[in-house]
């Protein structure tokens, strides 16, 4: 820290205002603590009272790097004479993907709702070793320190008061009962979540040249993704591994989209950077184990997935990883032969796998009315996507197409079973508990025959054959 000299009194505009304490600003120091500790060197009692002096007049200190980003040269006089230094710590909006509230993090874009700018976090043993509040403890899913492993403390352990940055008693200090907190009690995160914690944390470090080798440490498509879209992607990713088991429209899942990251703890943002550490085969293990969770409730794809399935809502925000989820889904179901109903909006356009079939295909290779298919084919369990391609062509897994058919060809329908027993159809049930009737298994057979019922053939055969059969009496007797 470099102390200048002071001279008072200060005024607004006073041509004295560069005469301040001048402070070093560490490159890792977040703009309101570089204005938090030069308005507490000045000895002001607020840190608006300081800013007043530049003409930046607010009542909401710690919003400045993100509202006043027109203010960068008279912030930049009064706290150093550097704009640079200034303008590298604003967070002014920027355009990215045409996605709402992206602000400018360190030159990677993030979502505003990532970012903490009301309540003061510190991790004291972090303040021991150098006073100032490093920026990386403003990242709202970050509840640990990236540097010390230590869990962040916002609230004074002493006086129970939220910390903020309203009054300058001291960077170190509570504003509101003033001691220190550099020796507020907290904890570190468990020794062997560290390694990925911290990796996990140097994706959105303030630093782009950490941020870069930290994402180029990752797999494609990750490694060429902006680095706040990593991140992203990381916390989603482990809100929803650890959520699998809600369904996708959880009202905690809408809740952490909108940047209420309560329930979200290093053990998220851990299982969330080991899934894009280890795409894609993790991607697939995420949608067997969200599928052998939900696979009773229902067969259409987005509750089948859980939690997973919020990437597959229409209106789900158009993030990186949300298209993502969306590309690499029809090839996951296909390798786990899902018997999935898609929602429209689940795939991208494509081109067409290998191993997909269409209504009309479907109709000249197994010679069926095409009217029916069209009427039927929405629920068919191999109906694998609605969407592929931007005329609607409805796809299915050709595999599962061909054992339907096959399987149909193999049954025998109510009406035929009467016929060839010599039955009634009141008789039937008595049939059925003899487990003479056997419906067959395949879903789609049984839809492709629908009104009428298919029996497996088999047991019926077998029944034929044994009261049709001459009997060994008759054989034997003499002409
Ligand atoms: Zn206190």
């Amino acid at each position: 820290m470099t102390l200048a000299y002071r001279l008072s009194p200060l005024s607004k505009g006073s041509p004295h205002r560069r005469l301040l304490v001048q402070l070093d600003c560490p490159v890792q120091e977040s703009l309101i603590s570089l204005i938090t500790r030069a308005s507490a060197a000045n000895a002001f009692d607020r840190q608006s009272q300081f800013l007043d002096l530049t003409g930046v007049e607010t009542r909401r200190p710690e919003f400045v790097a993100f509202t006043r980003t027109d203010a960068v040269a008279p912030i930049a006089e009064l706290l150093f004479g550097s704009k640079k230094i200034v303008q590298e710590r604003l967070h002014p909006r920027v355009d990215h993907r045409g996605l709402e509230g992206v602000v400018d993090w360190f030159g990677t874009p993030l979502p505003r709702r990532f970012i903490e700018a009301e309540r003061r976090r510190v991790s004291p043993s972090s303040l021991r070793k150098s006073a100032y509040c490093r920026s990386g403890w403003m990242i709202r899913p970050l509840t640990f320190c990236p540097y010390s492993f230590e869990r962040l403390v916002d609230r004074c352990p002493y006086c129970s008061r939220d910390l903020g940055w309203r009054r300058t008693r001291g960077i170190t200090l509570c504003e509101g009962c003033g001691k220190s907190l550099r020796r507020a009690p907290t904890s570190k995160i468990p020794f062997e979540l560290r390694a990925d914690a911290g990796a996990a944390a140097r994706v959105i470090d303030c630093r782009p040249e950490v941020r870069v080798s930290a994402v180029n440490a990752l797999p494609p498509p990750f490694n060429y993704w902006e680095a706040g879209d990593v991140f992203v992607a990381i916390c989603e990713l482990g809100m929803v591994e650890s959520r699998l088991a809600l369904p996708y429209r959880s009202p905690a899942l809408r809740a952490f989209s909108n940047g209420d990251f309560a329930g979200f703890d290093v053990e998220e943002l851990v299982a969330g950077y080991r899934i894009v550490r280890n795409w894609p085969t993790s991607f697939e293990a995420l949608v067997r184990r969200a599928v052998a969770m939900h696979e009773h409730e229902t067969q259409s794809l987005r509750s089948m997935l859980g939690a997973l399935g919020k990437f597959l809502v229409p209106s789900a925000s158009p993030t990186a990883i949300t298209q993502l989820v969306r590309e690499e889904m029809p090839a996951v179901a296909q390798s786990l032969k899902l018997p999935i109903k898609s929602a429209r909006s689940a795939f991208m356009e494509g081109g067409r796998e290998n191993g997909l079939i269409t209504i009309a295909e479907i109709a000249s290779q197994f010679q069926v009315d095409i009217k029916r298919l069209n009427q039927v084919g929405g629920s068919l369990h191999s109906l694998v996507t609605s969407s592929q391609c931007p005329r609607g062509v409805r796809l299915f897994d050709a595999a599962k197409v061909q054992a339907a058919f096959e399987t149909r060809a193999n049954a025998i329908s109510t009406r035929k079973v009467c016929s060839r027993l010599g039955v009634l159809p009141f008789m039937l049930p008595a049939l059925e508990e003899a487990d003479i009737l056997v419906e067959v298994g395949n879903h789609d057979a049984r839809v492709l025959s629908a009104p009428d019922q298919i029996y497996q053939l088999e047991p019926i055969e077998r029944l034929t054959a044994r009261l049709f059969a001459p009997t060994v009496a008759a054989q034997s007797m003499p002409p």
